[in-house]
């Protein structure tokens, strides 16, 4: 059984698609295992994407991802790390597939609706950025 995490981006927010996102998740086997709705600031974005704060979009990405709630959520499944990967699709909603929730609902290569860990160590470390062991069950 493996963890990972997912977050319904700002836009996705927006669009009122937690739901449509969560009944893709179940309806394929996905268990949530943890869920909370924050606001994130500036800082709390910065430190989420620690990793990409050399790339040219990190300003603006950070902009985005504090521009309004979203829902980080534990997912758990047998490989639900690459599952969930296969369920949003590419980064670059153009590259999408049909029917994978970027293809769906992004509007940009930014403002594609939802993250999702790549790999188990980043999704330990994405676990833990906003969840603690009593919050995950
Ligand atoms: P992911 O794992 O598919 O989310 O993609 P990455 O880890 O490569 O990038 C993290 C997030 O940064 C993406 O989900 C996008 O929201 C954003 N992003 C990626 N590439 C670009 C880009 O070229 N321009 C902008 N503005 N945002 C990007």
């Amino acid at each position: 059984m493996e963890r990972t995490l997912s977050i319904i981006k700002p836009d996705g927010v927006k669009q009122a698609v937690i739901g449509e996102v969560i009944k893709r998740f179940e309806a394929n086997g996905i268990r949530v295992a943890a869920m909370k709705m924050i606001h994130m600031t500036k800082e709390q974005a910065q430190g989420f994407y620690a990793v990409h704060k050399e790339r040219p979009f990190f300003d603006s990405l950070t902009d985005f991802m504090c521009s309004g709630p979203c829902v980080p959520m534990v997912l758990e499944g047998d490989d639900v790390i690459a599952k969930n990967r296969e369920l949003m699709g590419a980064t670059n909603y153009k590259e999408a597939a049909e029917g994978t929730l970027r293809f769906d609902f992004a509007s940009s290569i930014e403002s594609n609706i939802v993250h999702g860990s790549d790999a188990p160590d980043t999704a330990a470390f994405e676990i833990g950025y906003f969840f603690n062991s009593f919050e995950i069950v």
